[in-house]
């Protein structure tokens, strides 16, 4: 079976070169870290084009598969552009994507708008761009998409968003969490909501289910599973209620490889679950589907991604800890201190030596927590190095904040040689660009 972009931890054009540096998309690491400061995030456009094109081989087999990428773990509008340009639709929470995936020139009718508690001023927008589908979510989307919608002349095409769980008690992986989840309709609800829609909302079109399992997914049968639910489903409410449901979407999901520990499935062996998943219980239950959205988000741009920090202060602790501080730590990467996320990293001038030793990767903030890597071998860290950490292309940026005042990163676009940014670094004056005194202060 193929590798997938995906199963690596670094970038693919990932190489040392001549001096000795580490280099991705033909930019030497250090080179970089001078020209743009850092920290600094790094996109490799080979790596983030050859993952699109992994799931694109991978389902080629079956052209009802509509690839929407979950802009959350990563939006921007060169990245959207990038990814837009490989065939992807996208999947959005927030108006701030609606407006980043319109404004990058993504074909928005191949946008979805998912999310728990969308506001009326996001779902107009999203009324007023002509987003593709909805996800709606709970009976107060219902009625508030319908009037808005109703309000505009339009007819939106809906999903519905069901908690996978249904029926799928002996699953403990879907057990955990999904029936007792913020999101979408559970099984007891599902019946009233389609009796609400058809019955009351002439300008909402239901055109299938949506429903998604979790994230950072390494089992493959937990997909084979979802296919089933929600064909079964499809069958029974087309069967009681005289419907043509011919849509679903299986969500996002797929795996990274953070750490060598970690053993994520490639789209083509998830298209291997899912696709005979698909042809078997489309017969089974006598469903046709017209479309099979699916939405990567992490396993799209997190392995494209790394991030460059000059190495600070070091000191060792008495009980022999050695910490290595760096210039930035949880305002520029949340995962580790959120959820004890792990990574790989490197020194980019000196990826190779002689001797290595056990350090732990502490950021700058202030809080104890911010500690980007527990414990990884490094050589002999010294003041001004640079720490090239992997696969921070999901989830870092798109979480990115302020804390302690500090400017967010710059990100560059790498590929062939050639680096562009794509992200300018915040300056101190963007830092109080929307702060105000007001007049009696003054
Ligand atoms: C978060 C999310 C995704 C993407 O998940 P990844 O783990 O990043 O692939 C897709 N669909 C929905 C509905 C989501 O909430």
């Amino acid at each position: 079976m193929q590798v997938g972009t995906n199963q690596n931890i670094k970038p693919i054009t990932t190489k040392i070169n001549g001096d000795g540096n580490i280099e991705i998309g033909g930019c030497d690491l250090v080179s970089l870290a001078q020209k743009y400061e850092t920290p600094l995030y790094v996109m490799d456009e080979e790596t983030l084009r050859s993952v699109c094109r992994d799931y694109h081989k991978a389902f080629e087999a079956c052209p009802e598969v509509t690839m929407l990428y979950a802009s959350k773990a990563l939006c921007t509008l060169a990245t959207s552009k990038i990814i837009a340009s490989e065939g992807f639709g996208f999947d959005v929470v927030s108006k701030g994507e609606i407006y980043t995936v319109f404004k990058s020139g993504a074909d928005m009718s191949k946008v979805l708008f998912n999310g728990n508690n969308k506001s009326p001023d996001e779902l107009m927008l999203a009324l007023d761009l002509g987003v593709g589908r909805f996800s709606v979510d709970n009976f107060l989307e219902i009625s508030l998409l319908n009037e808005l919608a109703k309000s505009k002349n339009k007819r939106a095409d809906i999903l519905l968003r069901v908690t996978p769980g249904i029926e799928c008690h002996t699953h403990k992986y879907i057990q955990t969490g999904h029936l007792d989840s913020k999101f979408g309709f559970d099984p007891t609800q599902v019946d009233e909501a389609v009796s609400l829609i058809l019955e009351e909302c002439p300008n909402l079109n239901l055109k299938g289910l949506h429903a998604h399992t979790g994230s950072q997914i390494f089992e493959t049968r937990v997909y084979r599973d979802e296919v089933e639910i929600l064909v079964r489903e499809i069958a029974r409410l087309n069967e009681k209620y005289s419907l043509n449901l011919d849509e679903i979407n299986l969500g996002g999901g797929l795996g990274v490889k953070y750490i060598e520990a970690d053993c994520p499935p490639s789209p083509y062996e998830f298209a291997q679950v899912v696709l005979p998943a698909l042809a078997s219980n489309c017969e089974k239950y006598g469903v046709s589907l017209s479309k099979v959205y699916i939405e990567p988000g992490r396993s799209i741009v997190s392995t494209a991604g790394v991030t460059l920090y000059t190495t600070g202060s070091s000191k060792r602790v008495p009980n022999g800890r050695k910490y290595v501080s760096v210039d930035g730590g949880m305002a520029d990467n949340v995962r580790p201190s959120m959820y004890q996320a792990e990574y790989t990293a490197q020194i980019a001038n000196k990826p190779d030596a002689e001797t290595f030793e056990k350090v732990t990767i502490a950021g700058r903030f202030c809080e104890s927590g911010d500690i980007l890597i527990n414990e990884i071998e490094l050589p002999e860290i010294e003041e001004g190095d640079i720490l090239c950490v992997y696969n921070t292309g999901a989830y870092n940026y798109s979480m990115a904040s302020n804390y302690n005042r500090v400017e967010k990163p710059a990100m560059v676009l790498v590929n062939d040689a050639q680096s562009d940014v794509i992200i300018k670094r915040e300056t101190l004056d963007d830092l109080i660009s929307h702060d105000i005194i007001p007049d009696r202060l003054k």
